[in-house]
């Protein structure tokens, strides 16, 4: 009697098993396709790079973790015609099964953590780049140079641009004149101007106001000043205890020069859209590095 039970349970098990498993298999593939529909359905070209940029690689990840869930169950099923209920065998298979799907999610979060930013940079140039049309009269638009965009933009949007925290594209349609602004992160943060509201708040000095030792945390106050309309703030953060405090001070350092610089970091994008990282442990590093730098030798 306990014999037929316990191979009941287990055929039940197996049923559920092999049933999550085609689920979970099914909607990590309609999360694909349903991004990919919402994309395609969208006319303009800057609604599809917002869109995609918000969220490909969110999607992705939850396909993933489906998909992950999916491997679990299947694991779970693996040979399921043959066996009697062996409560040893029924845990070994459940802690595999759960490796294995630990193991499938965490290849997932490496290829979204670092091949895929690379393939996604691309299809958001693709989109940015891609000649506007004029839904009024049908006509190409181009995209201005740098130096021609200015007068477009107003004093804000300059501002904003010339710190790099935003970057505008003018479209303009030289049939009627008409122009169409579209605005993008750009490469530098800058916080948003509680006074005028664009984002150029950017840090101008910093000042220690205490020192962090080993015993104790240490008082920063970074200055910011609106780079548009001239308003000035001031945060206060805290210096984590710094054990190794000896190993900071800068007679310690083996370079005179820059003598608290610890990481020089060079990313380097490319207009195809890849991207390089590069570390130096001090700034004579990185800028011998960047005099020999020749993009065409890295491909
Ligand atoms: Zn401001």
């Amino acid at each position: 009697m306990e014999e037929s039970t316990a191979s009941g349970f287990l055929a039940t098990f197996h049923q559920i098993m092999m049933f999550g498993s085609a689920a979970a298999v099914v909607i990590a593939v309609l999360i694909y396709i349903i991004h990919n529909v919402r994309v395609s359905s969208l006319n303009d070209y800057k609604k599809k790079y917002d869109f995609i940029r918000e969220n490909e690689i969110k999607s992705y990840k939850y396909a993933f973790i489906v998909l992950a869930i999916g491997v679990v169950f299947i694991i779970n099923t693996y040979g399921s015609g043959t066996l009697e209920f062996d409560a040893i065998w029924f845990s070994v298979r459940a802690f595999i099964a759960i490796a294995g799907g630990t193991l499938v999610g965490y290849i997932g979060s490496l290829i979204l953590q670092y091949y895929y930013p690379t393939k996604l940079d691309k299809k958001l140039k693709k989109w940015r780049y891609m000649p506007r049309v004029n839904s009024e009269t049908g006509n190409k638009m181009r995209l201005l140079r740098e130096d021609e965009e200015d007068v477009h933009l107003d004093e804000g949007m300059r501002a904003e641009e010339e710190v790099f925290s935003m970057d505008y594209d003018v479209w303009i349609d030289e049939v009627t004149g008409t122009t169409k602004v579209e605005k993008y992160e750009g490469r530098l943060e800058a916080l948003q101007c509680n006074n005028c509201g664009f984002f150029t708040m950017k840090v101008v000095r910093e000042e220690i106001i205490q020192q962090a030792t080993d015993t104790s945390e240490g008082e920063l106050v970074k200055h910011y000043e609106c780079q548009y309309c001239g308003s000035i703030r001031a945060t206060q953060f805290h210096i984590a205890k710094e054990e190794n405090y000896e190993a900071f001070r800068p007679e310690k350092m083996e370079f005179k020069k820059n003598a608290m610089v610890n990481l020089v970091k060079v990313d380097i994008h490319s207009n195809m859209g890849e991207k390089k990282s590069y570390d130096f442990q001090n700034v004579e590093q990185a800028q011998k590095f960047l005099e020999e730098f020749d993009i065409e030798k890295t491909q």
